[in-house]
């Protein structure tokens, strides 16, 4: 008999609530590793305040050391008002990017999706929003964010938006291959109507998707259009593909749509090691108190099992979640004033019974 895979986790709680809501997800990994027929091996490292407190840096060596080893990273979040006057790389926030960096991580995955239970508690309409399932996928690494900057002084300021046409390539067949097991439609956004560096992302799209990806269906938007229309009619996405800038604006504009950030989950790849990490911060104002909602943490996870082969044991997360809010569990965030909430330990462990009990399905991997 084949040994049984065993995956190596870097486990880096950081701060706030982070300890909690990623051992939920632990938690549903460890459920349904044994289902699935593989094994994890999950081991804590600190990062963040937390280190920064202990080793006097918030991304350590060790850490460092330990991630690189690892078969993926599970983050939960750094910061809070205790090292608020911290400055320059001591900054626990400093440790994230030089994490993203020691990992080369390149796509940032943010999937946002509204499920039908949870249409009610979304800022829109609900028969506008509920079953949206957006993927955005965003160049993590390139454009403005990196480019040369100048100033500021007197005279003024400059930040540069490059490009090359090897970074867009890349990010694009991130996107395509998405869309082949999802709905198959991608939409490139950017500004090619204003920006040289959008009309060199646009052919680089155009042409990876016609030598390639003729099974997946391309359009255009302007970052200005796309904007609207993700509030306006969201449901019309499948997976998005854009640049670093536009990317953190629309996600962020997208991120409301579920209507609490508790919800959304990221993944970070591109690199030998991905990072899974809730998009939301440490939220210190709910911190200790088992009252966290740790589906963005969870569905992380689910990235995970995606990123590691295992799509199956995502599916199956992904399912814990859904009838765990079927039958009615919600935590605090989500939980209507005549709602009863349930803490988030109680949430982990009805999502990790029924992501158990879900049989194989017999998934295509990535
Ligand atoms: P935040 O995301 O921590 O919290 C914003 C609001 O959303 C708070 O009211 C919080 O209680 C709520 N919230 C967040 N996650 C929740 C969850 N899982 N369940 C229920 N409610 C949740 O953002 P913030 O308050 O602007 O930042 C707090 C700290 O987190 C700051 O130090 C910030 O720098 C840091 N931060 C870290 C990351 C990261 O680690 N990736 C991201 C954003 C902010």
């Amino acid at each position: 008999m084949a040994d049984t895979e065993s995956y190596a986790i870097a486990w880096l709680p950081g701060d706030g609530i982070g300890p909690e809501v990623t051992r939920e997800a632990l938690r549903v990994l460890e459920a349904v590793a044994s289902t699935y027929g593989f094994a994890v091996a999950a081991e804590e490292h600190l990062m963040g305040g937390a280190a920064l407190d202990e080793t006097g840096t918030p991304f350590p060596d060790t850490t460092r050391d330990a991630c690189l080893e690892s078969n993926a990273v599970l983050l939960g979040a750094v910061g809070g008002p205790t090292w608020d006057d911290t400055t320059g790389d001591r900054r626990p926030e400093s440790g994230l990017l030089a994490l993203r960096k020691a990992l080369g991580v390149y796509a940032n995955l943010r999937p946002v999706i509204v499920p039908e239970a949870l249409a009610t508690a979304s800022p829109l309409r609900p028969d506008r929003v509920g079953g949206t399932d957006i993927l955005f996928v965003r160049e993590l690494t390139g454009g403005i964010y990196f480019g040369t900057p100048e100033g500021p002084t007197e005279d003024g300021a400059r930040s540069t938006m490059e490009y090359s046409g090897s970074e867009i390539e890349r990010i694009a067949h991130v996107a395509f291959r998405r869309a082949q097991r999802r709905d198959g439609h991608v939409t490139s956004v950017d500004k090619a109507n204003v920006l040289e560096v959008s009309e060199l992302w646009r052919a680089v799209v155009t042409e990876v998707h016609d030598a390639h990806y003729s099974d997946v269906d391309l359009r255009h938007l302007y970052v200005d259009n796309a904007a609207m229309q993700v509030v306006r009619d969201p449901q019309q996405f499948d997976v998005v593909l854009t640049g670093n800038l536009f990317g953190d604006i629309l996600s962020d504009l997208a991120a409301a749509l579920p209507g609490s950030l508790g919800l959304l989950p990221s993944a970070s790849v591109g690199g030998d090691v991905g990072l899974f990490e809730p998009v939301h911060g440490s939220a210190p104002d709910i911190a200790g108190q088992d009252v966290a909602n740790p589906i963005g943490t969870i569905l992380s996870a689910a990235l995970l099992l995606d990123e590691l082969g295992e799509p199956e044991a995502a599916d199956a997360v992904r399912h814990g979640v859904d009838a765990a809010l079927d039958a009615g569990f919600l935590t605090a965030d989500l939980a209507e004033a005549n709602e009863e909430a349930v803490s988030t330990s109680t949430f982990g462990r009805e999502v990790a019974n029924r992501a158990a009990d879900h049989a194989p399905q017999n998934v295509p991997t990535l």
